[in-house]
């Protein structure tokens, strides 16, 4: 990328760099005519050119100093030379030649026109040598002098275009190296971020995902580098996670193996009696392993996108009451009182939901279950149900000890337990809270807690009411 940003930087100096020369090359010379001409300053090669043509077409000077007198000023048309003096430009400039004074004399010496003297004379022998001879076939037809000012010869002109153009290929060459230099040290900046991101990528494609790159700017490198970073973030945590879900698995799988194992053991050693009574501890470790796997199966199926959930109608007054009825000899056994509260404005208001009935009693089941483990004895559980516009909201208040504030924001994480020997002895995975929030998600709903100013905590479900008007069921 580099070699290119730089060819393609080197390849827009160089074509302005020869574009630039080569106009002020091809314009300095017509530029400097341009200048000079209106400026004042005459080339007398062309003058005589002119006044040899002016003697050509008459055969004698008659008339020239009236001819220029008439031209001396008119600065305005254009061309130079006699030629074009007939279109009106002849001795275009004689007016300012930079305080030139021109004299014409004939073959006799004769002055005949003088820019600054009336006085008729006849050329010194010093004005003489210093004059240029006028001719026309071959024979000296008068003497031009040009005195003071600048004299302009043809091959000054050339030689001032040449310097020029000369001038022009030094600074181009100069402002190139400069531009070439500035461009080193721009690709290099542009390509600096590229390459880091580059670098930064392909370590994390080799694994190392402790990889972020220095963001400079708001432009689309800048945004690339935070998106860049953004995502190596969001791997990192991803992977910590998954070794955290390990870890924790593999210590929640360890556990009842390992009483499973323990007691097994004692059986085989005759340390115990084979009887029920210690068969059953094997048993219920095994339940709580087959609920570890369930609830592991579940979240892979969410994580994955796969949960498929067979959705009908379900009225929620019903599904609650039902369910109540259920929990009640669970809750019984604890002297636990659950109650149900219907509080629907209207006992007509509609209370359907789109659910799957078994993900539903999975949700509401947990969060009861937990609400009755957590709850003293002799304490109560309320479960209210009630409508807004778009969502039914069923409400499980408990009267236990609430949740610690701080535990609140990892309640519903994965294997999160407030006090986890104690959710452990209950023989809860840590999974729950988790996956009812998931399948509650699953439904268009959500599942949150908080805790009651009375105290206990309030677990509040709210799924969204079924559209009348669709018929899909999905
Ligand atoms: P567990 O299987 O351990 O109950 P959950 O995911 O269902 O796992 O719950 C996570 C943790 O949330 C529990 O270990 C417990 O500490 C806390 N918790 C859940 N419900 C209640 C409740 N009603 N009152 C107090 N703490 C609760």
């Amino acid at each position: 990328m580099r070699r290119k940003l730089i060819l393609s930087f080197a390849l827009v100096v160089l074509i302005s760099i020869v574009g630039m020369v080569g106009i002020a090359r091809y314009t300095s010379a017509g530029t400097v005519r341009e200048f000079m001409f209106p400026g004042g300053m005459i080339s007398s090669t062309e003058l005589v050119k002119s006044l040899e043509a002016y003697y050509q077409e008459h055969l004698s000077w008659q008339g020239v100093e009236s001819l220029i007198n008439s031209q001396r000023g008119n600065n305005q048309g254009k061309g130079w030379g006699y030629g074009a003096a007939q279109g009106g430009g002849m001795m275009r400039g004689n007016n300012g030649m930079m305080g030139q004074r021109i004299l014409l004399a004939d073959e006799n010496r004769n002055i005949l026109y003088d820019s600054d003297s009336q006085a008729v004379r006849l050329l010194s022998n010093d004005e003489i040598a210093q004059s240029i001879p006028l001719h026309h076939n071959n024979k000296v037809i008068g003497y031009l002098l040009l005195q003071g000012g600048m004299g302009f010869t043809q091959a000054d002109e050339r030689q001032l275009v040449t310097r020029l153009g000369q001038a022009a290929i030094f600074a181009g060459v100069l402002a190139g190296t400069v531009a070439l230099v500035i461009a080193l040290i721009l690709a290099n900046r542009l390509q600096k971020p590229v390459r880091d991101l580059t670098l930064a990528a392909q370590n994390l494609a080799n694994g190392d995902l402790d990889q972020s790159v220095q963001v400079v700017g708001k432009d689309e490198i800048g945004l690339l580098g935070r998106t860049f970073n953004q995502m190596a973030g969001s791997l990192r945590k991803d992977e910590q996670m998954r070794k955290a879900l390990t870890a924790d698995i593999a210590h929640e799988l360890r556990n009842p193996l390992a009483v499973q194992r323990a007691n097994l053991e004692a059986l085989l050693d005759g340390v115990y009696p084979l009887n029920n009574e210690n068969i059953l501890p094997i048993l219920e470790q095994n339940q709580l392993l087959t609920r570890l796997v369930d609830d592991l199966r579940t979240l892979a199926l969410v994580d994955a996108g796969q949960l498929s959930l067979q959705k009908i109608p379900v009225a929620m007054r019903e599904f609650c009451e039902h369910l109540v009825e259920i929990m009640q000899p669970q809750a019984r056994k604890k002297g636990i009182r659950i109650v149900f509260e219907d509080n629907f404005r209207e006992t007509s208001e509609d209370d359907f939901i789109l659910g799957d009935p078994h993900r539903l009693e999975q949700i509401l089941g947990n969060v009861l279950s937990n609400a009755i483990r957590y709850t003293p004895i002799d304490g109560q559980v309320k479960i209210l149900i009630q409508g807004d516009l778009k969502d039914i909201i069923i409400q499980v208040h408990d009267s236990g000890e609430g949740i610690p504030e701080d535990a609140l924001p990892y309640l519903f994480d994965r294997f999160y337990r407030v006090d986890k020997s104690r959710s452990r002895d209950q023989g809860g995975t840590g999974l729950g809270l988790s996956i009812a929030r998931q399948l509650a998600q699953a439904h268009g709903g959500n599942l949150i807690a908080e805790n009651s100013p009375e105290g206990g905590a309030i677990f509040t479900l709210r799924l969204p009411k079924m559209d009348k008007n669709s018929s899909t069921i999905n």
